[in-house]
């Protein structure tokens, strides 16, 4: 490692990678990536991708499809335990096991191949905004590096997020067990107060997850429990996975030539949970703005995901509200099946 560097990204997921493959596209080679873990490194993420998604990863040249992803087959909504309405899905993927590790090492393959300088099992420690310097890693390992520009892609709580004021987050746990449910997703609504569950199987492995907005009073360990029973699963829960995931697009850009990008900056979708496409957007208009030394591009993006949440949050409100839970599912799922399926496409699928 150097002294000095022109950009250093903190963390390589989807949102770090994307913005250091960026500014080699627009010239920028002076980039270092601190890594936190050594890859392939697991995440806690169910890993579900949408039709665009994939050809924002195609953009950067790398295939899902490649990592076993595929169209999920048999896709069912539920109202609590109940079975409500079956959706012809064609813009949903998961990979074969259930999670990100194969894709996400993709990535960080593919960054490597290019010459992408990436310090794994270098966590930034400390940082100096002053001098403008960073320490990497810990106890003998710390390294002091410069740098000319930073981005904070180092997720929902790194230490990006000690510079943003964040309220509010979403609380998503799941575990990965070995069973032998059919192949499909159910998502249940109605089993946490403002959030969903899902139930995903693929060639023997399943994962369950839930999701609700975050609330210190909720014993969610209980409720994830409770969940395992009444879908008639008991397996070791020692796996269990916990992760927040941000609610509401954050600063993107601090003086000092400070950027963020990815969940760091919010960019996940309050509703649906689905971040990987807005980190490697993020991640990518991070480096446009750096690498064109205008910040207002990542400034105006994140004005657009700002609005595009918003509404997100509205339809949250709403929809989450029990009479409009009742409504949708015990007679928008009996009389308006093509209007829930409509919508189920339209809002949470195709994005
Ligand atoms: C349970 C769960 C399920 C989800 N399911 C989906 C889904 O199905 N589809 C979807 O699109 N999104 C999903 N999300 C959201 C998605 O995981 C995030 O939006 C996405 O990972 C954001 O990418 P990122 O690059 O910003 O952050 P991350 O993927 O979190 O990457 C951040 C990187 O920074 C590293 N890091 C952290 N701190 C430091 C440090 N101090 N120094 C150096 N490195 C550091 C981490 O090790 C990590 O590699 C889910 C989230 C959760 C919690």
């Amino acid at each position: 490692m150097n002294d000095r560097y022109d950009v250093v990204v903190i963390g390589a997921g989807p949102a770090g990678l994307a913005c250091a493959l960026t500014l080699l596209d627009h010239g920028v080679r002076d980039v270092l990536v601190a890594e936190k873990y050594v890859f392939p490194r697991d995440k806690c993420c169910a890993g579900y991708i949408t039709q665009k998604t994939v050809k924002v990863y195609r953009e950067f040249g790398l295939d899902p499809a490649d990592c076993g992803y595929t169209c999920i087959k048999d896709f069912r909504l539920f109202y609590g335990l109940s079975p409500r309405q079956y959706i012809d899905n064609r813009f949903l993927l998961t990979s074969r096991e259930i999670n990100r590790v194969a894709l996400d090492d993709a990535f960080f393959r593919l960054a490597v191949s290019r010459g992408i300088e990436i310090a794994e099992n270098m966590p930034l420690t400390a940082h100096d905004p002053d001098s403008k310097t960073v320490t990497l890693g810990a106890g003998e390992n710390r390294t002091a590096v410069r740098y000319g520009s930073l981005v904070f892609a180092d997720g929902t709580n790194g230490f990006g997020s000690r510079y943003q004021k964040a309220k509010r987050r979403n609380l998503a746990i799941q575990l990965r067990f070995p069973s032998d449910r059919p192949d499909g997703i159910e998502i249940h609504f109605g089993i946490t107060e403002r959030g969903y569950c899902w139930v995903s199987t693929s060639g023997g492995i399943t994962n369950v997850g839930i999701t609700d907005e975050y609330r210190k009073s909720t014993d969610y360990r209980a409720v994830f429990r409770k969940f395992l029973r009444d879908i008639g699963e008991d397996p070791d829960i020692s796996g269990l996975y916990a992760a927040f995931t941000p609610i509401g697009v954050r600063r993107p850009v601090l003086p000092g030539d400070i950027y963020f990008a990815g969940d760091a900056m919010g960019a996940c979708d309050p509703f649906t949970l689905s971040g990987l496409r807005n980190g490697l957007e993020s991640g990518r208009k991070a480096a446009e703005s750096i690498a064109k030394s205008d910040p207002s591009i990542l400034r105006r993006y994140a004005g657009r995901l700002r609005s595009r949440f918003f509404f997100m949050r509205l339809l949250m409100k709403v929809f989450y509200l029990k009479p409009a839970k009742l409504f949708v599912f015990n007679v928008g799922c009996r009389c308006l099946r093509g209007v829930v399926r409509f919508f189920f496409d339209r809002f949470l699928n195709k994005k």
